[in-house]
């Protein structure tokens, strides 16, 4: 993906949120628990999934350094990782890390979300939620 689709009924108000600096995950009011990836309807109940605005805190569950530009979108060194929501345990975010040494990172260490333009090669620059150290 070089670009997020901001009308797709799935994705766009993840996306939407982010151009607005803010973070949200699709969730369920009835089970009162994340759904991640987003889906139609819960996969538990079957109701109507909402979209509920997170705090930005998580903690850090895996993460890589990617030094030799194997995928030429995005410009090495990146940092992807995968973070879990204060508010949404049981879900996994896949984003990046910014402004940190990889060598200081730890599992389960604090984050918190900060929004930033990426800029894909040949796409125009769109903002995402990625996470940084506190
Ligand atoms: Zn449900």
């Amino acid at each position: 993906m070089l670009q997020p689709d901001y009308d797709d009924a799935l994705t766009g108000p993840f996306w939407r949120a982010a151009r607005e600096q803010q973070l949200v995950i699709s969730w369920c009011d009835a089970c009162d628990q994340a759904v991640w990836y987003p889906q139609h309807d819960c996969p538990a109940c079957r109701r109507e999934l909402s979209w509920k605005p997170l705090s930005g805190r998580a903690t850090l569950l895996s993460w890589s350094v990617v030094r030799m530009p194997l995928n030429p979108t995005f410009k090495t060194p990146y940092i992807p990782a995968l973070v879990v929501p204060e508010e949404a345990p049981g879900a996994r975010l896949v984003t990046q890390l910014v402004d940190c040494e990889p060598e200081a990172l730890r599992c389960d260490m604090a984050l918190q979300v900060c929004f930033r333009s990426l800029e894909p090669k040949g796409a125009e620059p769109f903002v995402a939620p990625v996470f940084l150290p506190t």
